[in-house]
């Protein structure tokens, strides 16, 4: 075969590329939306249920049945702005605002605002976190939110008395932030596919607790889009560690201000 391709060549190659990624990128929104339609049904059937057992005198609009509605509705609402959120980190249209920043305060922070939870289900948090990490080249809002996904499931899966570790250490010219539990674990099974969107390990315990299978997908793109990466460890009745890289900053305070 000839090493040179030649123009016409070049140019068929790069159309057929083209054509590929087109029609992946439109099976891609094509899955969305079929799956978003199917997640999206189940609060909306209930909400109907309830009002039409009201309106046809069957059901007391009274207190729980408010609470009820009020449920639903906020299950929709929490869906409908994380499918919003995935679409665009999905489409990779996701506008990062990354700034030198420091990932100690940004953990600390987020478990602040998470221990009323945890202390209300009796699951303490520690902290392990390498001293002196240098500043991390990161949008702080998104991986705030990597962190308040990883923390609110490590709650929602540990048990009663559990223990939930964030640890964080230098590797490379990265950053490793990891949180584990002492909790339930994840089937050996479930692990390949749990950062899947709309992925449960137990479909009905998920849906009482208003999972949504969005929060670990959200995480992967969100973590992906900083150029790291996502993974997990888990073993049943003992428990899950997720870890996560992010990038070093190029600046060095300590440079600048020498
Ligand atoms: P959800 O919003 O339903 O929690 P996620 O995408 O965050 O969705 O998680 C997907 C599934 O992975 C969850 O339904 C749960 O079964 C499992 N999972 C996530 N984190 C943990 C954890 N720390 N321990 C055990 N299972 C977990």
């Amino acid at each position: 075969m000839s090493k040179d391709k030649g123009e016409i060549g070049l140019l068929t190659e790069t159309f057929n590329f083209m054509a590929c990624d087109l029609e992946k990128a439109e099976q891609l929104r094509r899955n969305m939306i079929a799956d978003s339609a199917h997640e999206l049904r189940t609060p909306v059937t209930n909400i109907l249920g309830y009002l039409e057992a009201i309106r046809d005198g069957m059901l007391k609009p009274d207190r729980t049945t408010i609470q009820s509605l009020y449920e639903e509705a906020s299950q929709l609402s929490k869906l409908i702005d994380e499918l919003q959120e995935l679409t665009l980190a999905e489409a990779g249209e996701l506008v990062l605002v990354r700034q030198p920043q420091d990932i100690t305060r940004l953990i600390n922070q987020t478990v602040e605002a998470a221990k009323a939870q945890a202390t209300v289900q009796r699951i303490s948090i520690t902290t392990d976190l390498a001293e002196n990490l240098p500043l991390c080249n990161i949008d702080s809002q998104q991986i705030s939110q990597v962190l308040h996904n990883l923390l609110n499931n490590a709650i929602a899966h540990a048990n009663k008395g559990g223990v939930i570790t964030i640890a964080s250490r230098k590797c490379g010219d990265e950053v490793e932030v990891s949180v584990a539990d002492t909790g339930e674990g994840i089937p050996a099974e479930d692990l390949p596919n749990i950062f899947e969107r709309f992925y449960r390990v137990d479909k009905s315990r998920a849906r009482a607790t208003g999972g949504s299978g969005l929060g670990l997908t959200i995480a992967k793109r969100l973590v992906e889009a900083h150029g790291g990466k996502i993974e997990v460890q888990s073993e049943v009745g003992k428990g899950s560690r997720f870890s996560f890289t992010v990038p070093i900053s190029d600046f060095d305070p300590q440079e600048r201000s020498s």
